[in-house]
């Protein structure tokens, strides 16, 4: 099977002229806003980022660096319900770390007070009204997509009586789902969303920012139009799952007096094969201790892709490849990680790391001598350059799966009495296998040919492997953390309990790594390509020098796409 939007292995990170792009440039072209151009990204503080919202990171600041506009970071703080200033704080470090700087931080809680005069004028004009129906009774009445819904016994009440029931529910006169103002549209609109939508609800609930100031909360299609106009937006971009609130964005800055309001546009969200993208999806695997916390190296948060070593670069590279469709959509996991590789390929250094020691001693090298070969950290085709020493003894590691006592065919590595080459090292020959009493390999006997150093043979002789190593005495021990998908299948959004299909292999802990002594000296959060295994990033915060942890961001070959090739 094809996928329309599977990836080659080299994204392609020319800008793209998506649909948005393309409207911004002829509304800059006819000046449709009389105004400057102004886009906003506006997260809800009840989690952390996602990769989903570097799109729209990307697309609302990408598009406000190329039309010369401005672009607002503002909350969408108007549920007082599970949001919190420590999500705030996550939305702005990583929007810096992304490489963005929004023009004005905002907050939607800021406007209750204003938001609330809206609610007064559309009162005074006969545009909105204070209903006394329970929930239930609301709910009862709204109709179906076939049929209409029926007007509320109050929606005939004067301004007067509205006014003075606003003020009182303002005031914290009444309990939680007594009242509600409603918009007062049509109840057999087409768009069941126009049928006199809530616009204010009672919750004595403290906020995280406004404490008990209020107990009158603005809903998402009331605040959010309105806090947009307010602000000189011009262009609301949004997700798809917004589409039908559209009339209602419409309805409302025309009823409040908006003079060229912004326009809300929704594109398709990015999704990603084998993760879940929800917050409050995301919220449960944090709170069930599925992982590690928001920054776990498996979460799709920007915090866990910097932890797994992925860069700002390469993250936004991916979201370019990705584009900006109205098109539904999953995104392979192998696109993401074709992006991740072609970014760090051209930027990391290459060291020596054997996940899986088993141990060769050569015979024939010196007892206690210990050599530095120089090794280069770039091959020639990475226009970087840099070499560091690798020290060279006469006991070393390779990995286990690098030899093989009977070989198939197509297996060029070590196996008895072949010749390899060791990367930046000597040509060794395996002369002997020695095995434990339950018959395992314990150690390799070779023999090195001094006339290799370097891993050329004056004679012209060729090998046809060539393997990485470390000395046995001279490297350091490391902790590797290698990660999988989170869950089993690509669509787990699908099915009826996402925490069912988790993958219970999701993280492999090796913990008798060896590493080449070098990146003893690097900061912790150096990134690297361990040669043959994958690409590595030392983990920020669990790594010390006495215990070096690495985590993987990724490995070397496409196994995804290979797999699903066939
Ligand atoms: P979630 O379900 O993850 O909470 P949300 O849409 O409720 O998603 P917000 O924090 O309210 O999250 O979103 C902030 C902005 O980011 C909105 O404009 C939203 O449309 C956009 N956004 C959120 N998720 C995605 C996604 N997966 N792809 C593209 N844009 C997204
Ligand atoms: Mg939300």
């Amino acid at each position: 099977m094809t996928h329309p939007h599977s990836s080659s292995d080299a994204p392609n990170t020319a800008p793209h002229r998506d649909f948005i792009r393309e409207m911004v440039a002829d509304d800059v072209a006819t000046n449709r806003f009389g105004r400057q151009i102004a886009t906003r990204f506006p997260p809800e503080p009840n989690g952390f980022p996602h990769i989903g919202h570097v799109k729209a990171i990307c697309l609302n600041f990408g598009i406000r660096d190329e039309f010369g506009g401005r672009c607002n970071l503002r909350f969408d703080d108007t549920n007082p319900a599970g949001e919190d200033v420590k999500y705030v704080e996550a939305f702005k470090n990583d929007i810096r770390w992304l490489g963005f700087e929004w023009d004005e931080e905002l907050y939607a809680s800021d406007y209750f007070e204003r938001l609330y005069e809206f609610g007064e004028l559309l009162v005074r004009k006969g545009s909105a009204y204070v209903d006394s129906q329970t929930d239930e009774e609301i709910r009862a009445t709204r109709g179906t997509v076939t049929t209409p819904g029926t007007n509320s016994r109050y929606r005939d009440r004067s301004v007067e009586e509205n006014l003075d029931l606003l003020r009182r529910m303002k005031a914290g006169e009444f309990a939680d789902g007594t009242h509600v103002l409603r918009g007062k549209i049509d109840m057999a609109h087409p768009n069941m969303l126009m049928r006199d939508p809530i616009l204010l609800r009672i919750r004595h609930t403290p906020h995280y920012r406004q404490g008990d100031a209020w107990c009158l909360y603005p809903l998402y299609d009331f605040a959010h139009p309105l806090s947009d106009a307010m602000e000189g937006i011009t262009h609301s971009l949004c997700t798809l799952e917004f589409k039908d609130n559209n009339d209602i964005y419409r309805w409302l800055v025309h009823e409040c007096g908006f003079e060229r309001p912004p326009e809300q546009t929704e594109f398709s969200r990015l999704s990603l094969e084998y993760t879940v993208m929800s917050k409050r999806k995301l919220l449960r695997l944090v709170k069930d201790g599925i992982v590690g916390g928001w920054d776990d190296p498996r979460m799709p948060t920007i915090s866990g892709l910097r932890r797994r070593g992925v860069t700002p670069e390469g993250l936004r590279a991916f979201v370019e490849t990705a584009g900006v469709t109205r098109k539904p959509q999953r995104t392979e996991l192998a696109t993401l990680e074709a992006a991740v590789r072609s970014d760090l390929n051209m930027r990391v250094p290459r060291v020596m790391c054997v996940t899986r020691p088993l141990k060769v001693v050569l015979t024939n090298y010196p007892e206690g001598q210990v050599e530095q070969l120089e090794a280069s950290y770039y091959p020639h085709d990475v226009p970087k350059t840099g070499s560091r020493m690798v020290p060279f003894s006469r006991e070393l590691y390779i990995e286990r799966d690098d030899f093989m006592e009977n070989p198939p065919k197509k297996f060029f590595r070590l196996a008895p009495g072949r010749e390899v080459r060791l990367r930046y090292g000597y040509f060794i020959t395996c002369t002997d296998v020695i095995k434990d009493a339950a018959g395992e390999i314990v150690e390799l006997h070779c023999t090195y040919d001094p006339a290799t150093r370097g891993g050329d043979a004056p004679d012209g002789r060729k090998v046809q492997g060539t393997i990485h190593w470390v000395s046995a005495t001279e490297s350091l021990r490391c902790e590797l953390r290698l990660y999988d998908k989170l869950f089993t299948i690509p669509d787990p959004d699908d099915v009826e309990d996402f925490m069912s299909v988790l993958n219970p292999e999701s993280l492999t802990v090796v913990s008798d790594a060896r590493i080449e002594p070098s990146v003893a000296a690097d900061p912790l959060g150096t990134r690297y390509q361990f040669e043959r295994t994958g690409y590595f990033i030392s983990d920020p915060i669990d790594s010390t020098p006495a215990r070096l942890v690495f985590n993987r961001t990724v490995t070397l070959r496409d196994t995804w796409a290979k797999v699903a090739r066939g």
